[in-house]
Formats: structure tokens, C-alpha cells, sequence
């Protein structure tokens, strides 16, 4: 049974992801670790955040594991402690999603996020229903830590250099979407010596003014905010902190690939070495390695994948399009508060957000989904065609059709029954016809499918 997406396991609270599941997969968790060691627990504000938390506590000491309550923390901020402190952790959170959603992800000994094989682990032993349930006087023991934010952010200041950007006194905007840095990223701009303005800085669960995800639609309040004040810069996180995306100083809205590639750029003139990307992330990656001279390596979609593809080649940098910023000298994982920093250290130099953001060599990107019947069936003959087109392909993650002047990519989604295609090129018109070349390769496939 497939109880795990791209990220966790998610579904509406209270109807898919009720406290029954939380105490099962929490006793999942203590039967992988044989019963043994301590495991930190927290959750992102949702409303149903404390029910499922106190659920999958309940869980985990049943099963004879100690209990850290780390109470409301952004992923990661638990990830970090429990690379510090903790055998293992449970984040209660549904990230990006709707207000109506939750989830329930694991966390390793080291800090990252679970990895796919020990993710079946733990779907095996849910399915046997058999867990480790001790007697009475074996069950664990329990203490809440409210320190684990500050610990945090103590240790971000600590990864940048810090005295520059308190020399700078940038003007910020931040919107938290009311999810879970609101807790840490205004303390951390604080302590950075930042004017701060902070919009939706109060933790609450129904997210009442926009959707925890930070799409460039749902930033107007932040936008205007930046523009009004004359602020350096606005950043917003989502729902658990582990994505952070920009508005520069005129109030524009920093495409998220080109956050990526300039991130990598700096990073790389700091320090010579690899840098990882996902399948779907734009070419501006690949001619910031070129330039830099360094290695690139391409991974399947989904963070995880990039994090142990870090690790395995020790890499500098490494990230996804979304503002998913990966240091590995802080932590093998997405870091909202992390990125942010590094953003202001950039600016501690003088420049100006929006010309950084000129300063990456530029593309045009589109991309669309369209609902898949015969997932499998249909990627099959889409694989077997593109094949057949002469071009250079990568199969990493669905197929990446390379032409001269761009390339698309068509790939099922990992949470949902759609087809994602994405294409870029150095022109929009280009782009689009890219875009449109996918969509009728996926069309196609589709229908012979129906044939099969
Ligand atoms: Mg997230």
C-alpha cells in the first residue's frame, strides 16, 4: 500500500489524515527503530496541527520511544534539531497545500528527510498492522523543548556573514502566510540588524488571507507593502518555511528559477564545487555551472532526491525551482530562513535585488498539466517515440527532450493523476511552441494507450 507522496503522507484532516493514522504511523516509526531512542514531534500552525501532533506522540510512546514536543516549528527548523539532538523526528505539516489539508512526514537520525526505501520500511509494517507495542513500564518518556526556533535561528546567523548584513540595515517585508516561520524568520531579520515590516506574522491555521502556497498572485498585499515603504526587498515563505521566494525593491516578483540559478551563482564564485538541480529546472543552472566551471548534476523531481544526490557528489549548492534552497553547510534540506539570509548577505555587497536577478542569463519558461488515464502505458509510448525523434534525451524523471534551442519535459506527477509539461527556451515563442510540441506528444500517447 502507497501511503507516501512526493512529500510525506497528505490528505484533508480529519477525513484521510485522522489521529488514528497519526498514532499507527508514529508506532510504525518505533517498530523501524526496534523501539529504541528519542524522536522529536512538531507541527506548522494548521488547525489540525495539535490533534495530529498529540495523536502521533501517543503513538510513538506506546511503542516505547522517548518524546521531544518541539511544539509549532517549520520543517526546517525540526530537521535541524533532530540532526542535533534526536534518532528521529515527525513533522505534522501539509507544507504548500490548502488550509484544509495535513500530513505526516519522518525524519532520519541526520536531519533529512526520509529516504524512499526506508519510506517502504515503514508502509510494510503499516500494512502488517503488527507494531511494537511495550508494556506499561517501557513506555517512553515525554519533555517539551520550547527552544528548538531559537536554536534555529541562532545557528543561520552563525552559517552568513552576519556583521555585513547588520552593516547594511536592509528595509524587509516579510509575509509568512501566518504558517509556522512566522515564528523564526522576523526574529532571524531581528538579529541581522534588519528593519523589518511583517505581514501575516501571526501563527494561525485557518490562513486567513492567503493560501499557505507563495505564488506570485498571492503576494499582492506584500508586493504593495515593499513599493509603499521603499523596502530593499519582501520575502514570503509557505505554509512550513522551507520554500522562501522574493520581491525586489520595485516591488517585482523574483521568478523562482531565476532565484535558483542566481543563488548557485554565488555560491559557486565562493566556493568551487558541484551543484545539484532537479530534471525540471531551467537551463540557466546548466550555464551558471558552465561558466563557473563546476560540475551539475541533474535528479528526479523532488527534493529528497536532490538532498542525497548532494551528499553523495559534496556538493556546494544544490535546489529546485520553487524556492527550495538547499546549503549544505547548514543542512541537507530545503531552508526558507536559510535562503532568505543568504539573499541579504548577497545584498550586504551593495547591489540591488533586481539587478542580481538581471545578472543570470535569461529563458523563457512554460508549463502545464493535463489529466493522465494510462500513467504508465502512456509514459511507455511517449519514451518509445521521443526516442525515435533523434534528439538527446534524459529519462531521469519522465522524459527531457533536449532540442537545439530548448527543451521540454514531460513527467507524470507524484501526488496526483496528471502529466506535468514543462519547456523552456530563449524566446517565448519558442517556449510556447516547445510547450505545445509536449502537450501533443502527451495527446497522442494517450490516445494509442486507449488502444493498448
Ligand atoms: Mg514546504
Amino acid at each position: 500500500m502507497a501511503l507516501f507522496g512526493t512529500n510525506g503522507v497528505r490528505g484533508i484532516a480529519n477525513e484521510y489524515i485522522v489521529p488514528e493514522l497519526a498514532v499507527n504511523l508514529a508506532r510504525c516509526l518505533g517498530t523501524y527503530m526496534g523501539s529504541k531512542g528519542t524522536v522529536a514531534i512538531g507541527c506548522d500552525t494548521r488547525i489540525s496541527g495539535r490533534m495530529l501532533k498529540s495523536a502521533a506522540i501517543a503513538g510513538a510512546l506506546s511503542t516505547g520511544l522517548n518524546v521531544i514536543d518541539v511544539g509549532i516549528v517549520p520543517t526546517p527548523s525540526i530537521l535541524y534539531y533532530v540532526r542535533d539532538f534526536a534518532d528521529a523526528g515527525i513533522i505534522v505539516t501539509a507544507s504548500h497545500n490548502p488550509r484544509e489539508y495535513n500530513g505526516i512526514k519522518f525524519i532520519a537520525g541526520d536531519g533529512s528527510e526520509f529516504s524512499r526505501d526506508a519510506e517502504k520500511d515503514i508502509e510494510k509494517i503499516y500494512s502488517s498492522g503488527k507494531y511494537s507495542i511495550v508494556s506499561w513500564e517501557k513506555t517512553g518518556s515525554f519533555r517539551i523543548d520550547p527552544g528548538v526556533n531559537e536554536y534555529y535561528v541562532k545557528n543561520i546567523i552563525k552559517s552568513v556573514n552576519a556583521e555585513a548584513i547588520r552593516g547594511r540595515r536592509l528595509k524587509v517585508v516579510t509575509d509568512t502566510g501566518c504558517g509556522a516561520g512566522s515564528l523564526t524568520l522576523p526574529f532571524l531579520l531581528r538579529e541581522l540588524g534588519c528593519q523589518i515590516l511583517t505581514l501575516e506574522a501571526q501563527p494561525d491555521g485557518t490562513f486567513p488571507w492567503r493560501n499557505p502556497e507563495p505564488l506570485p498572485e498571492a503576494l499582492t498585499e506584500l508586493t504593495k507593502l515593499v513599493k509603499m515603504t521603499g523596502a530593499d526587498l519582501g520575502a514570503a515563505h509557505d505554509g512550513d518555511a522551507d520554500r522562501v521566494v522574493f520581491v525586489d525593491e520595485n516591488g517585482e516578483f523574483i521568478n523562482d528559477e531565476v532565484l535558483l540559478a542566481m543563488m548557485a551563482k554565488y555560491i559557486v564564485e565562493h566556493e568551487k564545487g558541484p551543484i545539484v538541480t532537479p530534471v525540471s529546472s531551467s537551463q540557466r543552472m546548466a550555464d551558471v555551472a558552465k561558466d563557473a566551471g563546476v560540475e551539475l548534476y541533474w535528479t528526479a523531481v523532488g527534493s529528497i532526491n536532490v538532498a542525497r544526490k548532494m551528499m553523495e557528489v559534496n556538493a556546494v549548492f544544490g535546489g529546485e525551482g520553487n524556492g527550495g534552497l538547499i546549503f549544505p553547510k547548514h543542512q541537507y534540506c530545503r531552508d526558507g530562513a536559510m535562503g532568505c539570509a543568504k539573499v541579504l548577505e548577497i545584498l550586504a555587497d551593495g547591489e540591488k535585488l533586481s539587478e542580481l536577478a538581471k545578472s543570470v542569463p535569461q529563458y523563457f519558461n512554460e508549463k502545464t498539466k493535463v489529466p493522465a488515464k494510462n500513467t504508465h502505458t502512456t509514459m511507455e509510448i511517449i519514451k518509445n517515440e521521443a526516442s525515435g525523434l533523434g534528439q538527446k534525451l534524459d529519462t531521469t524523471d519522465g522524459v527531457k527532450i533536449w532540442y537545439e534551442d530548448g527543451w521540454v519535459l514531460i513527467r507524470p506527477s507524484g501526488t496526483e493523476p496528471i502529466f506535468r509539461i514543462f519547456a523552456e527556451a530563449k524566446n517565448q515563442e519558442r517556449a510556447e511552441e516547445l510547450l505545445q510540441e509536449g502537450l501533443n506528444i502527451v495527446t497522442r500517447a494517450e490516445k494509442l494507450s486507449t488502444l493498448k
